[in-house]
């Protein structure tokens, strides 16, 4: 079978450069006589391999000297507890603004260690928009205030971060990182799920400012203490190793494609021929406010599950795969993260316009 264009949320695509880059290296990487997967983490390639897959994010994110980058696992959910276990150090109170199940998660857990103080959730309407909501709510004591900056599920993102002063914001960007440029020096800290953007599942980057680090609630696991993992340059324990390698190679693709200022340019090329389309049919609806509409994960309806059933096993049988959206909504979900081709939009475009025909 040819390989399919696949609109899954994450784990997901992945250029096919790098997956054959990895192949081609799978056995013997650069005459080391083994793979990258075979070998210590503690050797001259592997601290080549992450040293280079960290100047390469410093690079493309332009992350400032006073932030570090760390490579750590337990995925995206392991920051829900890993930052008030961290960050709750004055007032341990934290300003959430609830757009989505994945910030709810986050709130629960903070919860356990401080206060969480909800300024808006748009819960009731399904998280079909981002809350506004004015800087005068603001906790300005708060340890940090936290953000989704891009919601996987529903389909939205910020286009405007919260001026949050001298208030670290924390930014969750597992579906959206290096998607499109951000002022990293407007967060304190960001953190990533490497699935949908950078890699295979099972490497989370963080990006902390300084100031930041060192004040661990006492009762922090050492695995959790971001500090322990800044002394040591990620390399406390065994990292994963290979998916460190694997991101490092989609670094490298993303510089090719002019960076993330490239990659934006084509982002937004991708998302307004599939919203511009969904605008101008009668069959199909995008649920979400227009304003907040994500660049990464474009989600439409058709108000019927039995032709949304239709145009999922239809869309499969053209080597369209995984468009059904998350469990918890229904209907589909585009995922077009930085590896999804124009092409792979494209052709996802003209098959909803024959299918509107076929199906008014
Ligand atoms: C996927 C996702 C997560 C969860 O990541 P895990 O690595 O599965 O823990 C968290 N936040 C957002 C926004 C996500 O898209």
């Amino acid at each position: 079978m040819e390989r399919v264009y696949n609109f899954s949320a994450g784990p997901s695509m992945l250029p096919l450069e790098v997956l054959e880059t990895a192949a081609a290296e799978m056995t013997n990487y650069k005459g080391s006589g083994m793979s990258v997967m075979e070998m210590s983490h503690r050797s001259k390639e592997f601290e080549d391999i992450i040293t280079q897959a960290e100047s390469l994010l410093r690079d493309l994110m332009h992350i400032p000297e006073n932030y570090k980058v760390l490579f750590l696992q337990g995925g995206g959910s392991s920051q829900f507890s890993m930052i008030p276990l961290n960050l709750f150090k004055n007032s341990k109170k934290a300003d959430f603004i609830v757009t989505g199940s994945w910030t709810k998660k986050a709130a629960a857990e903070a919860k356990r260690y401080g206060e969480v103080n909800v300024l808006a959730s748009s819960e009731a309407d399904v998280f079909s928009y981002i809350p506004k909501v004015s800087k005068e709510s603001y906790s300005p004591d708060a340890d940090y205030f936290y953000i989704t900056t891009n919601n996987t599920i529903y389909g939205t993102r910020y286009i405007n971060l919260p001026e949050t002063g001298n208030v670290p914001l924390v930014g969750d960007m597992s579906s959206n990182i290096l998607s499109q440029t951000y002022d990293v020096s407007k967060f304190g800290l960001i953190f990533a799920g490497a699935q949908k953007n950078i890699g295979p599942s099972g490497v989370t980057i963080v990006i902390v400012r300084d100031d930041l680090i060192g004040h661990a609630a006492d009762l922090t696991p050492t695995m959790f203490n971001y500090k322990i993992h800044t002394e040591n340059g990620s390399l406390y324990n065994t990292p994963p190793t290979y998916n460190i390698y694997i991101a490092k190679l989609t670094f490298e693709w993303v510089k090719k494609q002019g960076g993330v200022e490239g990659i934006e340019k084509m982002n937004e090329k991708k998302a307004s021929l599939l919203y511009d389309y969904i605008d101008s049919s009668t069959l199909f609806k995008n649920p979400v406010a227009k304003e907040d509409r994500s660049l990464m994960n474009i989600t439409f309806v058709t108000g019927s599950s039995e032709i949304d059933k239709k145009f999922l096993t239809e869309a499969k049988q053209q080597g369209m795969v995984n468009l059904g959206g998350h469990r918890s909504v229904g209907g589909m979900r585009a995922s077009i993260y930085n590896a999804m081709p124009l092409e792979g939009v494209e052709k996802l475009v003209e098959f909803m316009k024959k299918f509107e025909m076929e199906n008014k």
